[in-house]
């Protein structure tokens, strides 16, 4: 398939080491567009939006920065955990703003799943629908996203 060079820069920035380390599309085979679109049906069959996950994923990255101990509990159910880096990431969608650079673990302790994510992750859910791709370092599944936090 022949992309646009507007896409092709996209795709570009996604590749390991270039604005991330691992990269943001893994192992994928897929072409960027069947990504973010599997996702999003996924997400329509699940009866969520992207802002809802957002959201939800904004309130709990919130709730950790106040974390005095190495962890936070937090609606007696999710164990919180954040560590903050050095630095700022920029949006491969070609954004003009940065995003910090922070690793937010969640366990849900009733249900026994853990995840985690960082704040360029609740952007590019929310402006992208955007997962990342399978095998991508911080790729999560839909299901098991929303199964953790809701
Ligand atoms: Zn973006």
């Amino acid at each position: 398939m022949k992309l646009d060079p507007f896409e092709q820069k996209i795709i570009d920035k996604m590749q390991p080491g270039v604005l991330s380390l691992s990269g943001f599309l893994g192992k994928d085979n897929r072409h960027l567009h069947e990504i973010i679109e599997d996702d999003f049906n996924k997400l329509k069959s699940l009866n969520k939006t992207q802002e809802d996950i957002a959201d939800r994923l904004s309130f709990f990255t919130d709730k950790s920065k106040d974390m005095i101990e190495d962890y936070i509990i937090i609606d007696d159910k999710y164990q919180v955990f954040q560590e903050v880096y050095r630095g700022l990431v920029l949006c491969p969608f070609n954004h003009k703003g940065t995003f910090k650079k922070a690793i937010i673990k969640l366990i849900n302790i009733e249900k026994n799943i853990e995840i985690q994510w960082t704040p360029l992750n609740i952007h590019m859910i929310k402006e992208h629908c955007f997962f990342e791709g399978k095998g991508s370092h911080y790729r999560f599944e839909p299901e098991i996203i929303i199964n953790a936090i809701f």
